[in-house]
């Protein structure tokens, strides 16, 4: 109830706020009954598009389970003592925070930067976990879903750096996709993922897809592997590392890739330019700019677990 939930926040305050995102904040809290740590997130409803954005969460999330996925565990529905009406979302916290701060530590508010630089392995784990469940939810859950909105303050890290996906509010279930209202949202929200993340195509009127998702996940490695977000100068505002053609990418590869992550514990023998330049590849292949050209996210899932165990 409102009431629990404004007590297990300690009422919502800027001490344990966590975090806002486009449609709410979220804070840190306990659940007293059984102790467990939780992240609210609560929604402001006075935005546009927050409604729908509550319903995609509860719809996506509601069946599915994923060792990768963010654990919803459950929704609530209000009305507050003011009588506005109060809606609030419950999951699972994760201690390590958003992958965001991971890689770009300089942007973020000294309590809140992590002590140390992710490794290349540890990326590649990351990886490896988001290319996973997004495999699972576009083609093995009991109904195809397109998260629709893939990019690093999405992808929350657990104790031990395992990768979990959230933000399910733009998701779409395909089989139910309703074109009307995905345009009305288009219309009234103008939201369609996030500048540099989202697919070329959504910004042309296309449809949610799992290529969409693809394209975000391509768009994600080469951000976490040169460290650079993609509207990035270097990269001409939309990573222009697709005009490298595939050859000239061993050459280049040293100049663009993140510092941090170029002393690696490789397998000796084993160059760490060979090795970026295949994970920089599977980047590539993904966010091609034809939605067909694009892996699909089940190859991409398998190259990286083979790199893993060439290189590691
Ligand atoms: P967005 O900014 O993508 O709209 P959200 O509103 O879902 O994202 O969340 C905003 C921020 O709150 C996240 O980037 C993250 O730092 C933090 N956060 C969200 N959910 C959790 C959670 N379950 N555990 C820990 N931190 C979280």
């Amino acid at each position: 109830s409102y009431g629990e939930i404004r007590n297990a926040t300690d009422g919502f305050s800027s001490s344990n706020m966590i975090g806002s995102g486009s449609f709410g904040t979220v804070f840190k809290a306990v659940l007293p009954a059984e102790n467990k740590v939780v992240a609210v997130k609560v929604l402001n409803m006075q935005r546009r598009g927050a409604m729908r954005s509550f319903m995609a969460e509860c719809e996506s999330l509601k069946d599915i389970r994923h060792r990768n996925l963010v654990k919803l565990l459950t929704a609530c529905s209000s009305i507050d003592f003011q009588g506005n009406e109060f809606r609030a979302l419950i999951y699972e916290f994760m201690p390590n925070g958003s992958l965001d701060t991971w890689l770009h530590p300089e942007e973020v508010e000294e309590i809140r930067r992590p002590s140390r630089t992710l490794t290349l392995l540890e990326r590649l784990n990351i990886a490896i976990d988001v290319s996973s469940v997004l495999d699972y939810l576009h083609v093995h859950c009991h109904e195809p879903i397109a998260h629709c909105d893939l990019k690093p303050s999405n992808i929350l890290l657990d104790d031990d750096l395992t990768a979990h996906v959230s933000d399910f509010g733009l998701a779409q279930l395909l089989l139910k996709f309703d074109q009307e209202s995905f345009l009305n949202q288009l219309s009234s929200t103008g939201v369609r993922g996030t500048v540099g993340y989202a697919a070329p195509e959504y910004g042309m009127g296309g449809q949610p897809s799992i290529h969409g998702d693809v394209y975000s996940f391509g768009v994600l490695l080469l951000e976490m592997f040169t460290g650079k977000r993609p509207t990035n100068e270097l990269f001409g505002g939309n990573f222009i590392l697709h005009s490298y053609t595939k050859s000239a990418l061993p050459e280049r590869v040293m100049d663009i890739a993140d510092k941090s992550i170029l002393h690696s514990g490789l397998r000796v023998g084993f160059p760490i330019v060979e090795c970026l330049t295949s994970v920089l590849e599977v980047g590539l292949r993904c966010s091609e700019e034809y939605p067909a050209n694009r892996l699909a996210m089940s190859e991409a899932a398998k190259e990286l677990i083979s790199i893993r165990e060439r290189f590691f």
